[in-house]
């Protein structure tokens, strides 16, 4: 190992979305900072690419025209459309417009470039430890010697299953459950559904998370559900579904199938994790997800946010933990919104006009939609959310916020 400590006012680890945002932030105040990310640049990232009009906002604003390069095929995409057990579809397009279809290795890279922070790729977060003021983060670049870093801060960007995270918090991981997501790629022989849209099924047999798209010729069928089950089988009886349900006519799946374990849940019950000391967690690591799974939006804002933060304490020399945790209320707001009953019934946090598109159905078709959700909901029965819903929902209402006891 290295003597040598080159010493860095921040070190972001992970190189998705979370991180440009933070990086652009503190690049732009003047804070050396350095992105370290432990797959080789563009890297690969498992996602269905379909963008909020928010998160499309953000990159327009922060970083600009999104290159032709960082789009897949169809390059667009006008909103969500809900499939039913009972047969109902109802489509919903987004607010303002269609959104680009995010191809995340070209779409990341871009913006990590924009930051205009620097970036070690191939080097992997391995540890750190609090020092004075500072922690000394240890990382590994690929197939290499470990090298230390000195930093005044630290932000875990890096994803569900943040090393970061369980550096400062190593028994989180067994407090929240985990899922799976699958998905397979298939040549379409005829696919009625619509290529314009997303498609997600409310059908509690299909499992948790039930997802098909067009993308770049192919048709995507994809499969989320408690860690355990056979991904092969579970995509297996949603493709066999399609085709009797809806004519979806595939060809077999290409080889290269891809899966990964997602901490769905902590966006729901307001149990999220902003850090410890002069670390802090942001994007999908605290726990940030979005209805239907859209989860490039609040990993911009709450990265930029951690950013933010980070200035806010080095120009006013205020504590960084209670200062985050101020600053991220309005993003926990806005995504746990997505999720709260009361909002949904008598708000509309989402970005498309779902309670619209519910009273254009046919009243015995709203009927319908009502019982399915109702009997998809109750598939999550099993974690125990829904009083912690309810009580986060009133407490919403009560404080006009959600309460920050209970984030870690
Ligand atoms: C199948 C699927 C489909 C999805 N579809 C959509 C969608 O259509 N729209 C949407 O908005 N969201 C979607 N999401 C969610 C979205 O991909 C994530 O919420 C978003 O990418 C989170 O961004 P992030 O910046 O927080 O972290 P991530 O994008 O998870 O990035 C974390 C980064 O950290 C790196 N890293 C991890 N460990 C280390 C380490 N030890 N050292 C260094 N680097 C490390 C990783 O390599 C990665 O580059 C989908 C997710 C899945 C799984």
């Amino acid at each position: 190992m290295s003597n040598e400590i080159r010493s860095v006012d921040v070190i972001i680890v992970g190189a998705s979305l979370a991180a440009a945002a933070a990086a652009k932030r503190l690049h732009d105040a003047g804070l050396e900072t350095l992105i370290i990310e432990k797959r080789e640049l563009p890297r690969h990232k498992i996602c269905s690419g379909i963008l909020s009009p928010r998160g499309h906002r953000f990159l327009l604003e922060n970083f600009g025209p999104i290159p032709p390069q960082a789009l897949h095929d169809p390059t667009s995409c006008r909103g969500v459309t809900f499939h039913f057990p009972s047969m109902v579809s109802m489509s919903m397009d987004f607010f303002g417009g269609t959104t680009p279809h995010l191809h995340r290795k070209y779409s990341d890279y871009w913006a990590i470039q924009a930051s205009g922070a620097e970036v070690h790729d191939q080097t992997s977060f391995i540890g750190m430890k609090q020092q004075g003021d500072d922690q000394i983060v240890t990382t590994r670049k690929k197939g290499g010697d470990e090298v230390r870093f000195k930093s005044r801060y630290v932000i875990g960007a890096d994803g569900p299953s943040s090393p970061v995270l369980r550096a400062i918090y190593p028994d989180y991981p067994q407090q929240i459950p985990w899922f799976f997501v699958g998905q397979k790629f298939h040549e379409i022989i005829d696919c009625p559904l619509d290529e314009e849209y997303f498609h997600f099924w409310f059908h509690p047999q299909l499992g948790h998370y039930t997802w098909s798209h067009a993308r770049d010729g192919r048709q995507i069928v994809g499969v989320g559900f408690k860690r355990g089950d056979n991904f092969h089988d579970r995509h297996q009886h949603v493709a066999n579904y399609l085709q009797d349900k809806h004519g979806v006519r595939l060809k077999s799946a290409d080889v290269d199938h891809e899966g990964c374990a997602e901490n769905f849940g902590p966006s729901l019950i307001n149990r999220y994790v902003f850090g410890k000391d002069n670390v802090l967690i942001t994007g999908q690591a605290s726990g940030f997800l979005n209805m239907i799974g859209e989860g490039m939006s609040c990993a911009l804002h709450s990265g930029a946010i951690a950013g933010e933060a980070i200035i806010e304490a080095t120009i006013h020399n205020r504590d960084l933990q209670p200062l985050y945790r101020e600053m991220i209320s309005t993003e926990v707001r806005r995504t746990s919104d997505q999720w709260n009953p009361l909002k949904i019934a008598f708000a509309r946090p989402h970005e498309a006009d779902f309670p619209a598109a519910l009273m254009a159905l046919p009243i015995k078709d709203r009927i319908k939609v009502l019982r399915d959700m109702w009997r998809f909901v109750c598939l999550y029965k099993e974690f125990k959310w829904g009083r912690e819903i309810m009580r986060e929902s009133l407490a919403r209402i009560k404080h006009g916020r959600y309460p920050g006891i209970r984030w870690q």
